[in-house]
């Protein structure tokens, strides 16, 4: 429960405060804030900070790839990598749902890409309509990159089966066509498929991963690629204000979080199937979806009230989900939410409904 873990002003507001509304709201633990304490730096816009440096190479090794470049976000990191491998007027070639095309296309007005929506299934595109569109490409402006999300954020947490990513792979290269996977949450998918990371990140030239979601560190992501890439990578973030100075204090956070911290996640996905199948016990006339990682989509339409209406009912309650969508409600389940935390929130929800 965040009341008891970190949040003493809002404790006395509610009994009850159950945030299930992102993994975002995962505080830095002990441990984070003693490497944050201690962490050597230096700066990262001049000679370079040390910290940085060492979470750079570590992500880089654990992902298989030449070398890494620290973000201050993910969605900075998902730019950069789309503009450091695709030129203006590019064709960028990205699943219908993903994030990079629902959340952060509007910077294609500045970038000069042209993103184009490949319908897809649990976050996993169309490998017939994908093909269509890189071998007969109708609007034929160059394809530069292809874009994958595992796990997929508005499909629910689904993970990309490792064939599908083989597959996109695989033809992104035989055109020429560079690949990127946005894996904000690579760790949580590499905990459900119950493979090393790098068994994930092979599937594509580039890979950026969240720092301050399941993993917990206050913020940052990381860009990894290969050497050339990153190098273009790193004067495309200094144009956009990306270089930050002693910025190992966060890079020691994140350097935490990348080490310790991806196991733990199968918790949280523990979590999230014991509150869909709870909810999905066939009295509650709501619908949970069955979730693959930490994240449950609750459909609302059946009970008569839109995702608006039940947001604010479960917030009185001290319940904090968030609407995706006027039927859905998205809960994501973090280290802060325990066992009990989910056996309350089934209560919760059961007395509204
Ligand atoms: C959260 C998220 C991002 C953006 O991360 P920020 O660090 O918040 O900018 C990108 N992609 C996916 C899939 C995400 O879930």
């Amino acid at each position: 429960m965040q009341s008891s873990q970190s949040n003493e002003t809002n404790a006395s507001l509610a009994e009850v405060q159950i945030d299930l509304r992102s993994d975002t709201v995962t505080r830095p633990t002990a441990e984070m804030y003693a490497s944050m304490r201690s962490a050597p730096l230096g700066d990262d816009g001049l000679e370079g900070d040390p910290t940085v440096q060492r979470l750079e190479a570590t992500t880089a090794n654990i992902l298989g790839k030449e070398a890494g470049l620290f973000f201050p976000t993910c969605t900075m990191a998902n730019l950069v990598a789309a503009i450091s491998q695709a030129g203006r007027n590019e064709q960028v070639l990205i699943e219908a749902n993903a994030h990079m095309f629902t959340s952060e296309r509007g910077s294609a007005t500045f970038s000069g890409l042209f993103y184009e929506p490949i319908a897809g299934e649990d976050g996993a595109m169309d490998i017939d309509l994908l093909t269509d569109a890189v071998v007969y490409n109708r609007n034929k402006l160059k394809t530069a990159l292809i874009c994958m999300e595992t796990s997929h954020n508005n499909a629910g947490g689904t993970v990309l089966p490792l064939e599908h990513m083989r597959t996109v792979f695989e033809l992104g290269q035989g055109q020429g066509v560079r690949v990127h996977l946005d894996g904000a949450r690579l760790f949580n998918a590499a905990v459900a498929l119950d493979v090393e990371p790098s068994e994930i990140s092979k599937h594509a030239d580039s890979v950026s991963v969240c720092l301050s979601k399941g993993l917990s560190a206050p913020a940052g992501a990381i860009l990894v690629a290969s050497g050339e890439t990153i190098k273009s990578a790193k004067a495309l973030r200094k144009m956009l204000g990306g270089t930050q100075r002693q910025v190992g204090i966060l890079a020691a956070a994140g350097l935490e979080g990348i080490l310790n911290m991806g196991a733990r996640l199968i918790h949280d996905h523990t979590n999230a199937r014991r509150l869909s199948e709870a909810l999905n016990d066939g009295r509650t006339g709501l619908k949970a979806s069955r979730p693959q990682t930490n994240i449950v989509q609750v459909d609302v339409s059946g009970s008569g009230r839109t995702s608006f209406q039940w947001r604010s009912e479960l917030e009185t309650a001290g319940l904090w989900v968030r609407p995706w969508g006027v039927n859905l409600l998205r809960c994501v389940t973090h280290r802060h939410i325990s066992e009990a935390d989910i056996d309350l929130a089934v209560d919760i929800f059961k007395k509204l409904a």
